[in-house]
């Protein structure tokens, strides 16, 4: 349409399509720039192209006075209307970049005391660690802050973290962060002088320590400091963030004050809490397996139970861990009972479509809580295996801790059916007095008996003894750890009524249902 009006060769008609082009230009140029260089690119040429046209129309002797009245007052507005929306559009930019700069500044604080938040840090340390930089991470717990918490009140609490944290920054300190709750984590530049990164952690443990003035007067937190040298290249970020962490527990425990990590003494506790955090994802992921282990009958050799033995294969550790190691981990975490359910989903089919029993390994701290029995019940109900199939194993623990009660829960499986076992007899610290003491149904010697049976007279007495004493009060006797069968054939001559080891069946993990179904 310009083109048009243009060929006509009238003034006026030129002058329309002029400012109909220069319309266009300056609408495209307000509404689709996205930064400043462009709003000045594009909008450069229309203002220079209407002040040409101004100029033009102003001074032009073809053009009457209303005719220049009118193209200059259009042009003017064409102008007026780029400046204004070239201002705002600018200004909107200027606050959105503002908004940004915020929002991405709060996302990487803690809103309480202004310090980074654990992901800022996180950021940071892997950024450094890329670099190929070593700085000293060192993590700081309060001690005593939530009972201070709990005794002035949150205000005061706050005013405490603030305060901790305005006593991070330190000489020294690259950056200091708020992990969460009364933790706090900085990293600090290494010094060439030997001594000297002790020295600055030590300080700043002091600094950390001083009483704090505030609202409730003076008052003192201490603090619990794990830090890791530099030097530390080739550990992950998070094996950085573990190693400080375990170091810190020690400081808190041992009440050290700082520590710095040491592969040999943290070893331990780096492993078990390396395996504390695969395990809380391998329980309810079903990663630990059963496996089921025979216990013949001594006469005729013919299988009576299954005990059930927890594995984990494909743990994703070097050697995967023995249930000696991770068994008491899901015990503290409280993840026993959900591993024994799932594997006991796994082991019963198997248990139902025989007619063996099944021995089920029970630590102290199930038999507490008051819901083990009825959710066991449960389970093997849906299985349809009767309580008297069930073989419940405990150790001597649960004559130490809580006897009383113990005692009233294993009452109570009794009068439900379950049989119960004394597990390891004889390894630990027990008298006899415990088998007067839980209601028993068996017992198990221990392997220790058997290890050197052969040659040691004494303890082959002792072993006779036993069978004889379990026999007189009542109760079955197993014996666990044959490997060879010299000591299947003495301990079957010592009248033991079971037996269980290596020689007759190796504990077999329970294969999943999809490939028994495939099988079959
Ligand atoms: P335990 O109940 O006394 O189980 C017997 C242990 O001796 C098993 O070790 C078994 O593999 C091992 N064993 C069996 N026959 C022989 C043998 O002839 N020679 C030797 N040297 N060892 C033999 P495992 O599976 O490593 O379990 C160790 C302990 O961990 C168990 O001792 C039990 O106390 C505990 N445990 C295992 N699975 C579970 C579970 O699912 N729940 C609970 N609460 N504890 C479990
Ligand atoms: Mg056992
Ligand atoms: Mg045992």
């Amino acid at each position: 349409m310009c083109l048009m009006l243009w060929t006509t060769g009238d003034v006026v008609n030129m002058l329309m399509a002029g400012a109909i082009l220069l319309g266009i230009l300056i609408h495209v140029s307000l509404f689709y720039n996205e930064s400043r260089l462009q709003t000045l690119v594009t909008g450069l040429p229309p203002i220079i192209g209407a002040v040409t046209m101004i100029a033009w129309s102003t001074f032009s002797p073809e053009l009457r006075g209303e005719d220049k009245i009118v193209a200059i007052v259009a042009l003017g507005t064409l102008v007026g209307y780029l400046s204004a929306g070239a201002y705002r559009s600018l200004m909107t930019r200027e606050t959105l970049r503002a908004l940004v700069v915020k929002t991405t500044r709060l996302a990487a604080e803690d809103p309480l005391t202004g310090l980074q938040n654990r992901r800022a840090f996180v950021d940071l340390v892997t950024s450094q660690t890329q670099g190929g930089l070593s700085p000293i991470l060192a993590f700081i717990d309060l001690d005593r802050f939530k009972p201070l918490n709990d005794q002035y009140g949150h205000s005061v609490g706050d005013e405490v973290l603030k305060e901790i944290s305005r006593r991070l920054v330190q000489p020294g300190v690259i950056a200091s962060a708020r992990l969460g709750g009364d933790e706090f984590a900085v990293l600090i530049a290494p010094s060439e002088v030997a001594g000297d990164d002790q020295r600055t952690i030590q300080s700043l443990h002091q600094r950390l320590t001083a009483p704090i003035d505030s609202e409730a007067g003076l008052v003192s937190v201490g603090a619990s400091i794990g830090w890791v040298g530099p030097g530390k290249v080739g550990l992950t970020v998070s094996e950085l963030f573990h190693s400080a962490d375990v170091a810190m527990r020690r400081a808190k425990v041992d009440r050290l004050g700082f520590v710095e990590f040491d592969t040999i003494v943290d070893s331990a506790a780096l492993a078990s809490s390396a395996i504390e955090i695969a395990l809380r994802q391998a329980v309810p992921d079903g990663k630990i397996r059963a496996a089921l282990q025979p216990i013949i009958s001594a006469s005729d050799g013919k299988i009576v139970t299954m005990e059930l033995l927890a594995r984990w294969p494909g743990s994703g550790f070097p050697r995967d861990p023995a249930p000696n190691e991770f068994i008491p981990i899901a015990e503290r975490i409280g993840l026993l009972n959900d591993m024994l359910w799932s594997m006991l989903n796994q082991a019963l089919p198997t248990v139902a479509a025989s007619n063996w029993s099944l021995a089920i390994n029970v630590s102290p701290s199930q038999l507490t809580s008051r819901l083990f029995l009825a959710r066991l019940s449960a389970v093997i109900a849906r299985h349809r295996i009767p309580p008297q199939r069930i073989e419940l194993e405990v150790t001597e623990q649960v004559a130490f801790r809580n006897v009383v009660e113990n005692c009233e829960v294993l009452d109570e499986a009794r009068k439900l059916g379950f049989r119960i076992v004394l597990d390891d007899f004889g390894a630990g610290y027990s008298s006899l007095a415990i088998l007067d003491r839980l209601p028993l149904d068996k017992i198990k010697l221990d392997q220790a008996f058997v290890g050197d049976l052969r040659d040691r007279a004494v303890t082959q007495k002792i072993m006779r003894a036993t069978v004889a004493l379990a026999h007189e009060l009542g109760m079955v006797c197993t014996v666990e750890g044959i490997e060879s069968a010299e000591t299947a054939a003495l301990v079957a001559s010592f009248g033991c009524d079971q037996m269980q080891g290596y020689l007759i069946g190796m504990p077999e993990l329970v294969e999943p249902v999809a490939c028994r179904l495939q099988r079959a």
